[in-house]
């Protein structure tokens, strides 16, 4: 399906710099929403996002202030004068955000990965003009991204992007979603008018790594950043982890380097980034294999067997060289780092059968 969009028209800092929206995970009180707001306009930030409704992955974490929190939403907008943003899940608060004069929605992971609630969102949507955000999904399936996108641009929503979160994983990472940097590069091809923005804060789930994702959003051109910040983040009722201080992110946009030209392959930095992110992805495969080398230790346990199978382990170092070869790596090599990964598969199954 065709989209028919309309530009987002939402004001960047200044021309070289992003698309920023800015503002703690949760609005969790009228000071925290003031505060933050003040100081982040006071740093040059003109959107502001709080949580007021929060999906929890289990009950009795911090829900949000529901329709309590809208009316501080409100003086940010009208006393401090930056546009305001927050996450819609239902129709309800479609309605709610409107009638509070909210100026920007955006649709939260969890619910993007559910047709019929983004249908719902939808029909409340229809003859509305606000612009819509719609974050990934949380599992890794474009096309249900896009079906969302569709979903809402259906309703007659033109001012229209996507926000990139990453994607939840099972296996143990760096990141706390994945970002899989393919998926959004490959949505912006699919539909190549519609802007896509960085939310570098779920992604990474840790401050420390904001600013390097912030930078390697803008090398691979995307078009803006949504970023949590808190006046007090270790004290934040939700992501407190993730969460940076007003003056942190001013420091950090400052930093980041805009680069004109859309990413080439002259472009070094844009390559040490796909090299960066293609060893995170090994890593990630690494541990998953050591993972099913464990459980295969489990089940060697369970049936008396001997942890090295002869016949397997020179079967893999064979069948691995010669896979290598082909692709053009040395056949050594490929052995060489077979045996290491062999050895701590080894090292893995002797700590389970001797627990
Ligand atoms: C959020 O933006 O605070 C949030 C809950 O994000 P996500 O839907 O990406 O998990
Ligand atoms: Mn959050």
């Amino acid at each position: 399906m065709e989209l028919s969009l309309a530009p987002l028209n939402l004001p960047g800092i200044e021309p070289k710099r992003p698309l920023i929206i800015c503002g703690p995970c949760s609005a969790e009180t009228e000071e925290q929403v003031m505060d933050t707001a003040r100081q982040l306009y006071n740093n040059g930030f003109r959107i502001f996002r709080g949580g007021v409704w929060k999906p929890r992955t289990k009950p009795g974490g911090f829900e949000g202030n529901g329709e309590k929190a809208l009316p501080w939403m409100k003086r940010v907008k009208e006393e401090i004068g930056m546009l305001t943003a927050t996450e819609v899940a239902t129709p309800a608060h479609v309605e709610l955000a409107l009638k509070y004069g909210i100026d920007i929605l955006w649709i939260g992971a969890r619910t993007s990965a559910n047709p019929f609630a983004v249908q719902d969102i939808a029909d409340a949507l229809k003859g509305v003009d606000v612009p819509v955000l719609v974050k990934n999904p949380v599992n890794p399936d474009l096309e249900l991204w896009i079906g969302a996108l569709e979903r809402i641009n259906g309703a007659g929503i033109k001012r229209l992007g996507a926000i990139h979160r990453g994607f939840s994983s099972y296996d143990k990472k760096i990141y706390r979603n994945l970002p899989m940097w393919q998926i959004p590069i490959e949505l912006r091809r699919r539909i190549p008018n519609m802007p896509v923005i960085c939310d570098p804060s779920h992604i990474s789930g840790r401050r420390d790594l904001i600013a390097p994702l912030c930078q390697q959003a803008m090398d691979l051109g995307m078009d803006g950043l949504m970023v949590e910040s808190h006046c007090n983040p270790d004290c934040a009722w939700s992501d407190a982890s993730q969460q940076v201080t007003p003056d942190i992110l001013e420091y950090i946009i400052n930093l980041l380097v805009i680069r004109e030209e859309i990413v080439t392959t002259e472009n070094i930095t844009a390559l040490r980034h796909q090299i960066d992110d293609i060893d995170n992805g090994l890593i990630e495969l690494l541990a998953k294999r050591m993972r099913i080398s464990r459980e295969i230790g489990q089940y060697k346990k369970e049936h008396g067997m001997t942890i090295v199978q002869t016949s397997r382990y020179a079967e893999i170092l064979d069948k691995r060289g010669a896979q290598g070869s082909l692709c053009g790596i040395d056949a050594n090599c490929t052995r060489q780092i077979f045996e290491a990964i062999h050895s701590e598969s080894v090292r893995q199954q002797v700590e389970i059968i001797n627990k």
